[in-house]
Formats: C-alpha cells, structure tokens, sequence
C-alpha cells in the first residue's frame, strides 16, 4: 500500500496516510471556508487507524472535542486534518499532502452555504448540504 505524506506550512507537524481514500469533496460551508481561509476546502475521508501523525504531535491545536475536531499546528496554524464521525475517520485537508494521492475531488458540498464571490466552474455535482 502506497503511504503518502502530508506536513504543516512551517514543518513543525507531518503525518502518513494510506493512499486508500474513500471519498474526496470540496466543501463550501463556512466552517471549512473559516479554517482554511479559502472559498472551500478539498478534503479526503479515510478511516482513522490509516492515519498517522508522525511528526510534531505535542506541537498540535485541537479545536473540538476528543471524538470531533480540527487539528492544526499551533505553531504555523496550519489546517492538517479533522477527526470525525466519532474518532472513527479522518479528513485530511488535501491541500497539506505533499504526496499527489490517486482520489480527485469528486463533488462540492454545502454549496447552499457558497461564499457569493465564488463560482463553480468545474461539472462535478453539487449538494445543498451533504451528498445525498
Ligand atoms: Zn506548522
Ligand atoms: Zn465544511
């Protein structure tokens, strides 16, 4: 199995994923747009036990609870990954990889909550809220 890496934009924290992906998607909501700072945030879902942080762990913010949070590097604030669905997967924020993994983005979601001045220019399918 293919591991790809991913790191922070200071280089303080680093993780492993398996390049096993389920499902990818650029979410609108304004959550994702406020952490990021972005008009949406491409993210990868995959269970949590294929997932590691291998660098810089003590060097982590936790923003939530154990069960359900967005992990950043409280040195550099950096978005690495969140922890959902109870602990029981993760969502890398793909922009952090620094290995190219084998999922695209494959639909937006939350685009009834959109930023206005942003346009979706691609064909991929559009969910109100979450797909289906
Ligand atoms: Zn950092
Ligand atoms: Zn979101």
């Amino acid at each position: 199995m293919t591991r790809l890496t991913g790191k922070c934009f200071c280089g303080a924290v680093a993780y492993e994923v398996e390049d096993a992906f389920v499902y990818a998607a650029n979410c609108h909501c304004s959550d994702c747009r406020r952490t990021t700072g972005s008009a949406f945030k491409p993210f990868a879902g995959i269970e949590r036990q294929k997932f590691a942080v291998v660098k810089g762990e003590d060097g982590l913010l936790i923003f939530g609870d154990a069960e359900n949070h967005d992990a950043h590097c409280k040195t550099c604030g950096s978005l690495l990954y969140s922890r959902v669905r109870e602990a029981a997967w993760v969502h890398v924020a793909m922009g952090t990889l620094v290995d190219a993994p084998a999922i695209r983005p494959s639909h937006h979601i939350f685009v009834g909550s959109k930023a206005p001045w942003y346009e979706i220019t691609d064909d991929l399918p559009q969910y109100q809220g979450h797909k289906g």
